[in-house]
C-alpha cells in the first residue's frame, strides 16, 4: 500500500480553497485545468501549475509542474480511490499494483 504524503495535503487543501472561485466546481474525470497564477503556489522549484480531476474518480486536486510535464507520479487523495498514475502526453498511465 502506498502512503499519502501527509505534509503536502494541508497546503494543497488551503490552495484549493483559495482557488475555488476560478477552478470549475465540476470537471470531467481526467480533465486538466491550468492555473493562471502559476509559480507562486507551493514549492518555488516545483510549483502547483494545474488542477486535475482524477481520471478514475473525478476528485479535483492540484498537480505540480513535474507531475504535469515530467511524468512524476501522483496519488489520488480520494479515500475510496487512491489511484496512482502519471501523465504521459495526453494519456494517463496507471502504476501497476505491487
Ligand atoms: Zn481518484
Amino acid at each position: 500500500m502506498a502512503t499519502h504524503p501527509q505534509l503536502e495535503k494541508p497546503l494543497e487543501e488551503q490552495i484549493l480553497e483559495e482557488l475555488e472561485d476560478f477552478v470549475p466546481q465540476s470537471m470531467d474525470p481526467g480533465m486538466v485545468f491550468m492555473l493562471e497564477d502559476q509559480t507562486k503556489l507551493g514549492d518555488a522549484m516545483n510549483p502547483y501549475v494545474a488542477a486535475l480531476s482524477c481520471p478514475r474518480c473525478g476528485l479535483i486536486g492540484l498537480i505540480t509542474r513535474r507531475q504535469l510535464y515530467a511524468k512524476e507520479h501522483m496519488i489520488c487523495a480520494g479515500a475510496e480511490c487512491s489511484a496512482e498514475y502519471r501523465i504521459d502526453g495526453e494519456i494517463f498511465v496507471y502504476r501497476q499494483p505491487q
